[in-house]
């Protein structure tokens, strides 16, 4: 084991652990990198990567590589509504004739690309296949961690100024501060299977909102050589209250319904089904305290609308490492006072972004709007552009979800 004493140590080596450690060490701050994982490793996702990562990655140095990794270029999404009608929104600022586009990256590739540069950074050491069990603390402020090697079970224990949670939905630091309950409402159930040769592929990702899986969707994602992302989300209290079998429901409609059977008729699903909780960030959890602080799924920043929590974890962990660098090279404690400048920030870039996208996901609910909006938007390049711009612009993207924008969208 190295040495036990580290400036920080952050708990979850994803995108969002990976990124505030390669933005510690860039400071020149000796960080321990934790995973109970062995990298490359699969994380169930959809495997779109937002434009929020690419900028992370841009400012760490190496989105230039991103091309050299297997991946598909995509350049729009493609939204189908309960009665069947489909439109195509471009998202804003790509170019396919630049191949200027947004990306699907299964995780496996994706994560591994992320945590491997920040193995490479010469100020982390990185440990995989070691599980935290519990944190340390000492009068009021936490100290460190408590774990075990995965496969000898040999504890250890490391100390640091801080401990960043970057462990996920089931995130241990999150839980052993209370603060990881499961909130029905604000939590959703996802599943999801690779498929090989679905028909139709398009370079958009495609979310349909399909009658029998309402209020969720039902999602295909192209990867690279043909393969693709297929899955389902609910909010976990639907599932609950209506009894959903999320699974079943998601076979039902590969094999029966109009829009799908036909292009799944030669499909082979070359996976099992996995799946996993989306901690939405329509609920505001606490991110920071005395010798601590949250990040991504921990700190559960999902958006709610979209199921995106990939760039919001790379984002938090770099916002996060930013203030506890401006604390440490002030030499003062990393105390719950000195920290709150994190969760400000975070909340302050992302706190209108994520009410945005709940007010979304509840319009989202009711069948007549999403009808109304995808057919008159089907037959309107203009109106496809517009909703493009407003996807692009947080201020103006609030307005799709007043009455004024249905009303037009009614009488238009
Ligand atoms: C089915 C599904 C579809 C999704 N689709 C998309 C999508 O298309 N695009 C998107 O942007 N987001 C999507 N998301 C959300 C996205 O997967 C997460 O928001 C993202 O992975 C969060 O990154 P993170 O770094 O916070 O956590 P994670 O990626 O979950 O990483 C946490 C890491 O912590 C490690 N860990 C956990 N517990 C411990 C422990 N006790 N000790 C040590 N290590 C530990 C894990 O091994 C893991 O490597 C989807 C989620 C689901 C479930």
């Amino acid at each position: 084991m190295p040495e036990k004493s580290f400036d920080a140590i952050v708990v979850g080596a994803g995108p969002g652990g990976s990124t505030a450690a390669m933005y510690l060490g860039n400071a020149g701050y000796n960080v321990l990198l934790l995973d109970k994982a062995v990298f490359p490793r699969d994380k169930t996702c959809g495997d779109a990567i937002g434009a929020k990562s690419q900028a992370v990655i841009r400012e760490l140095g190496f989105l230039n590589e991103i091309e050299s990794i297997p991946h598909a270029k995509v350049y729009g999404v493609l939204f189908s509504a309960p009665n069947q009608k489909s439109v195509t929104i471009r998202f804003p600022g790509t170019d396919p004739e630049k191949g200027k586009g947004g990306y699907c990256i299964r995780r496996e590739v994706f994560d591994n690309f992320v945590f491997s540069h920040a193995k490479k950074n010469k100020n982390v050491t990185a440990i995989e296949s070691f599980q935290v069990t519990d944190i340390a603390s000492e009068n009021g402020f936490v100290v460190g961690v408590k774990g075990m090697d995965v496969k000898t079970k040999q504890a250890a224990e490391f100390r640091a100024k801080i401990v960043v949670g970057a462990d996920g939905a089931s995130s241990i630091v999150a839980t052993k501060l209370g603060l990881n309950p499961v909130i029905p409402e604000h939590d959703c159930l996802a599943l999801r299977a690779y498929y090989q040769d679905i028909g139709g592929l398009t370079p958009n990702i495609e979310i349909h909102f399909v009658d029998s899986l309402l209020p969720g969707y039902f999602w295909i994602f192209p990867l690279e050589n043909g393969l693709a992302n297929v899955g389902v989300g609910m909010i976990t209290k639907d599932i609950k209250e209506h009894n959903i079998k999320l699974q079943e429901e998601m076979f039902k409609v590969i094999e029966n319904h109009p829009m799908f059977k036909e292009r799944f008729k030669n499909a082979k699903r070359v996976t099992d089904v996995k799946g996993w909780r989306l901690p939405f960030g329509s609920h505001h959890r606490k991110a920071h305290g005395n010798g601590w602080v949250l990040i991504g799924d921990a700190a559960s920043l999902i958006d709610p609308f979209s199921g995106e929590g990939i760039s919001n974890s790379m984002y938090s962990g770099k916002l996060a490492a930013e203030q506890i660098i401006e604390i440490m090279n002030a030499k003062q404690p990393l105390s719950e006072e000195a920290l709150a400048p994190y969760e400000d920030k975070l909340w302050k870039t992302l706190g209108n972004e994520l009410s945005t996208s709940y007010k979304l996901q509840r319009i989202g609910r009711i069948k007549f709007l999403l009808n109304l909006v995808v057919s008159r938007a089907s037959k309107s390049k203009k109106m496809q552009e517009m909703i493009s711009g407003m996807l692009g612009n947080e201020e103006v993207k609030k307005e799709l979800t007043g009455p004024l924008f249905y009303l037009k969208l009614l009488f238009a």
